[in-house]
């Protein structure tokens, strides 16, 4: 995975001052690295029966609509307000930069679905408490989360006690 990590680039201070941000735009042009990294934020959950797999807006929906397909699920996007046609349930939360609603249609997951949520990345953990919830909002079971970066001295992971949590790349302060 080192040189899925070596398409990685930090920018400083984007898009506010203290924010070391992980911009994924570069392996993002690389043929076949997306599948590669996707394939090992799924690899822990192949046999678990998987009946859909949640991505948050906006990369989340790069990453979770190929684990979708290549777990041969229901991919349900979760959205920023205003997006969403129909009748929406949603979650405030607060970023590590800011604070915003994520949004799902309610008629989206059922109590039978078991539901890999995917991002790709956690910092604080506080989008992906917020997709959890919502999905536990319609009945459906969270049966872990997956990302494909790790920051692990923002804590995220202590938010998410309740879930599996999956990170193939950590990148310590
Ligand atoms: P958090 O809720 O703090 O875990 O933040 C995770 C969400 O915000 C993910 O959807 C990320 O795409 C985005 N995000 C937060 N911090 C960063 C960062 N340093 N670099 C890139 N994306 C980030």
């Amino acid at each position: 995975m080192e040189h899925i990590r070596q398409l990685i680039r930090t920018i400083p201070d984007f898009p506010r001052p203290g924010i070391q941000f992980k911009d994924i735009t570069p392996l993002l042009k690389v043929p076949g690295c997306v599948r590669e990294a996707t394939h090992a934020m799924i690899t822990p959950f192949r046999e678990q029966q998987i009946t859909a797999v949640c991505g948050m807006e906006a990369r989340g929906f790069i990453f979770g609509s190929l684990a979708a397909q290549l777990l041969n699920t229901a991919f349900i996007p979760l959205r920023k307000p205003g997006k969403l046609p129909g009748q929406v349930v949603a979650v405030a939360y607060t970023l590590e930069y800011g604070s915003t609603t994520l949004q799902m249609q309610r008629d989206a997951l059922t109590a039978t679905d078991k539901v890999l949520l995917i991002d790709d990345l956690i910092a604080t953990g506080g989008t992906a408490l917020a997709s959890c919830e919502l999905i536990e909002k319609l009945g459906a079971k969270v049966a872990a989360c997956a990302f494909l970066i790790e920051l692990s001295d923002l804590g995220g992971r202590a938010k998410l006690t309740d879930y599996a949590v999956h990170s193939v790349l950590d990148y310590p302060a």
